[in-house]
């Protein structure tokens, strides 16, 4: 019995012949065999010519993600093993020369792995597997991660929502090696900050943030800064370290900002001049705005309000409305780093909705600067759903 192919409806194998590695329900003409859940299918145009390898993914609306377009490169542990290398190779190149022991080895699509998602944090891995195609190669997958990096340990943090729409059910836990510690240590460009692996957002950490810290960082300098949506205050350290005159942090979670005060001190931050509100940014800003409050430098980190395309004009007016508070409470001169990780929310939309905010707000503003998900996180070029985090630095 050969393996289980997916027949495509007709017109339907453009996408596939540009490399996109999603094919939905919606595509497919016919199922031969009786895949399992996870199970590489062959995928055949309606005319009959082979097109890909893929995982079938009978629960999601993404029938099949494509594991390779080359007839001749099995599924199998060798190629896990190659794709590793290669995500590896990459970051050695893109990150060589910068401080940072915590990064982002595998993202996804964009890397050749659809579903996974595996980051380093002080040679800890912290692994997702989001689809059923990662779900039923875990341990080839796992196998090829220690093969090629050597970690210290592997945890698994296959809690994401997306597994949910595969039916498969969440899992935490240790994989292999050492258990991380209750948090662990990372240094991203000299700035200390302690991570959450097992309980903290996503894998611990918004690694895809780095590089937009920094570009913070140069641009504090005796400013007072209001950082918004703080999670543990990574963007509030580093616009201290910078030179800021003071940082207000906000956060609707308390253990987050317990952990951004501990942060702080770590860095050995003034803590009269790091201050910590736990409150919802929407009616802080409201708040901050009646009380004749400004600040110098305003930073928006919102989490993802879209999370699917039915979501956007919801999302829309939410980005609108604390846009439009932030240009309120910004000082003339001021600078508004303003940022969305809604991947259906592009980056035109996103800059037109800034700029009804600004519109909205009175205020003047140009941008000075685009701002996109840190070089580790890559875009694959067939694949420009995997472009999610765009920013603006807006001076007002
Ligand atoms: N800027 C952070 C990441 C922000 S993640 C960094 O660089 O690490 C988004 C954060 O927004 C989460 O910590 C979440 O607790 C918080 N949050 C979500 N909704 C909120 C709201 N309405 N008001 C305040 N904080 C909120």
């Amino acid at each position: 019995m050969g393996m289980a192919r997916v027949i495509l409806r007709p017109g339907r194998e453009d996408s596939v012949l540009r490399r996109h590695p999603w094919i939905f329900s919606g595509a497919v003409q016919e199922v031969r065999g009786r895949p399992s859940p996870g199970e590489t299918v062959e995928v055949l145009s309606s005319s009959g010519a082979w097109l890909a390898f893929g995982a079938w993914s009978p629960h999601s609306q993404i029938r099949v993600r494509v594991w390779s377009f080359d007839r001749g490169a099995p599924v199998e542990g060798a190629l896990f093993e190659e794709r590793i290398q290669r995500c590896m190779l990459l970051r050695r190149d893109i990150l060589g020369a910068r401080e940072t022991n915590a990064f982002r080895l595998v993202h996804a699509e964009s890397d050749g792995m659809p579903g996974l998602v595996v980051d380093s944090y002080a040679g800890f891995l912290v692994c997702q597997f989001s689809s059923a195609g990662v779900e039923r190669h875990r341990d080839a997958i796992v196998d090829a991660l220690e093969a090629a990096f050597s970690p210290r340990g592997v945890y698994e943090r296959s809690d994401t929502d997306a597994r949910t729409k595969e039916g498969l059910p969440k899992r935490t836990g240790l994989i292999s090696g050492e258990e991380p510690p209750e948090r662990v240590e990372i240094v991203e460009h000299g700035a200390r900050f302690l991570v959450d692996i097992k309980r903290g957002h996503k894998t611990g950490f918004y690694l895809d943030q780095r590089e937009n810290r920094l570009c913070a960082r140069a641009l504090s300098s005796g400013r007072e800064v209001l950082n918004c949506f703080s999670y543990t205050g990574a963007f509030g350290v580093a616009a201290m370290l910078g030179g800021a005159n003071s940082v207000l942090n906000v956060d609707t979670s308390a253990a987050s900002l317990e952990s951004a005060l501990d942060n702080a001190r770590l860095n050995g931050i003034d803590l009269s001049r790091f201050g910590v509100k736990e409150a919802d940014v929407f009616s802080c800003l409201r708040e901050l705005r009646d009380d004749g409050r400004s600040f110098d430098l305003v930073v928006l980190d919102p989490p993802k309000f879209a999370s699917t395309a039915g979501q956007v004009a919801r999302a829309a007016r939410g980005y609108k409305d604390i846009n439009m508070l932030a240009f309120e409470v910004l000082k003339p001169g001021g600078l508004l780093i303003t940022f969305s990780c809604s991947a259906h929310i592009g980056p035109a939309l996103f800059q037109k909705i800034v700029a009804d905010a600004a519109l909205d707000a009175g205020r003047e503003a140009s941008i000075v600067r685009y701002l996109w998900q840190a070089s580790d996180h890559p875009v694959g070029l067939a694949f420009p759903e995997g472009l999610y985090l765009k920013g603006l630095v807006c001076a007002a």
